[in-house]
């Protein structure tokens, strides 16, 4: 058996590049950036007025000028008028483009306006050349990166590619990925199961994580015979770039994955971590390339090993940098006595002092799914300790915040 570290080390080493493809800005969200998106223009592209009010000569104020003419009215999307009096102004909006000939903007809060005169109510000591203007090139410059390649597309960086005009983007292929649940004793979820039997589920949570983060999966179910499993996922082999399976994969008579995997000349790179839940969780690779993460069944290992390890290596295989570990405070003092690394279900809330305390939600075992829902992160307790005192740091993997 192996540890944690070692597991992930393995899994690490086969990072895959599935290139990149084109598609509508407005479909990107979520998705890897692949290109560096670069401003068209400056931004703002010219002096933008901040505030509604007029636009004068700096020059005036200074030589004592406090009742403005108002030449024109200028809102944003007009072209920029013209003065050429230095008690003339431009009766201006929030947007518009500052005229040449002005350079400082009086809001309307600051002056009162009778008959096309506008009079400065305060002093001209609390008026700044060139206020209440936005210059042009200030945030950015014309071929400046304003989005580096390599990150997560954010509503931010959708409002970015929308300003400099690009409408297609370049962004990182997803895996092909197949879910592949597997056990006589699962029925379909519109089904009514016998007593003996339990409906599917932890593929449809297998599915929305993965919808999370951009993929759309398939989803296939085996029976625990291992003909049709050889079969089935001889076929995925084929089609699809990483397989994840659940359930099969332990010491139980009818557990007939691994044997199907090897039969099918996908190599088993490791077989039972050092862990739990999720011990006898296996991963392997085909010589074709695709990848096949093993899952346990229980709802609450394939959850921790998707998040603790294929989501890691997605984001590694997508070329994202790695997230900053995330620590908590465990809240309450925890026992666990067997020689394993223990991923301890917990909820996850931030203090009035800022601190990020994990309070255990432990459930019963890694059946318990019902316990999931009301927990937001699993904590990794380290494998050479078995007393964990409150008020005492460890690492945590949070379910939505990977990344
Ligand atoms: P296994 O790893 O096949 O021994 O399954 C371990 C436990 O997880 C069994 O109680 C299974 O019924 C349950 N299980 C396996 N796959 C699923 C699934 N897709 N949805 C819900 N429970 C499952
Ligand atoms: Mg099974």
């Amino acid at each position: 058996m192996i540890t944690v570290e070692e597991a992930e080390k393995t899994i690490q080493a086969e990072l895959r590049d599935y290139g990149v493809e084109i598609m509508p800005f407005e479909l990107t969200l979520g998705r890897v950036l692949a290109e560096d998106i670069k401003a068209d223009r400056d931004l703002p592209p010219f002096n933008r007025v901040t505030m509604d009010g007029i636009a004068v000569n700096y020059d005036a104020i200074e030589n004592g000028v406090s009742s403005f003419h108002i030449k024109a009215t200028q809102a944003a999307g007009d072209p920029p008028g013209v003065v050429h009096e230095p008690d003339h102004c431009i009766e201006i909006m929030t947007g518009a483009a500052l005229p040449l000939s002005v350079d400082t903007v009086i809001r309307y809060e600051d002056l009162e306006i009778r008959a096309g005169l506008a009079s400065v109510l305060i002093s001209p000591n609390h008026i700044k050349k060139g206020q209440n203007i936005h210059f042009q090139g200030r945030d950015k410059k014309q071929h400046d990166i304003v989005a580096e390649s390599g990150q997560i597309i954010s509503p931010a960086i959708i409002s970015l590619v929308a300003s400099v005009g690009e409408t297609e983007l370049r962004v990182k292929k997803m895996p092909r990925v197949v879910i592949i649940s597997s056990g006589d004793e699962l029925v379909e979820v519109e089904q009514i199961p016998l007593v003996y039997q339990i409906r599917r589920s932890n593929n449809y949570t297998v599915k929305a994580v993965l919808q999370q983060h951009g993929i759309e999966a398939a989803m296939l179910h085996v029976p625990d015979d291992p003909e049709i499993t050889k079969r089935l996922i001889q076929q995925c082999l084929l089609n699809y770039d990483v397989i994840l399976l659940s359930g099969g994969i332990s010491m139980g008579k009818f557990d007939y994955i691994p044997k199907a995997l090897e039969e099918l000349n996908v190599q088993q790179l490791f077989h039972k971590v050092e862990q739990r839940p999720g011990k006898p969780f296996w991963f392997g690779k085909h010589e074709n390339g695709v990848v096949v993460f093993a899952f346990p069944g229980n709802p609450v290992a394939t959850f921790m090993c998707l998040h603790r390890y294929f989501l890691t290596w997605l984001q590694a295989t997508l070329g994202l940098k790695p997230q900053p570990a995330a620590y908590a405070v465990l809240d309450r003092d925890f026992n666990f006595l067997p020689a394993l690394k223990y991923f301890l279900q917990v909820h996850l809330q931030v203090n009035e002092s800022g601190q990020l305390m994990a309070t255990p939600i432990e459930g019963n075992g890694s059946g318990d799914f019902a316990n999931l829902a009301d927990t937001n992160a699993f904590m990794e307790l380290p494998l050479e300790k078995n007393h964990f005192a409150k008020g005492e740091v460890y690492r945590v993997w949070m379910f939505k915040g990977l990344f």
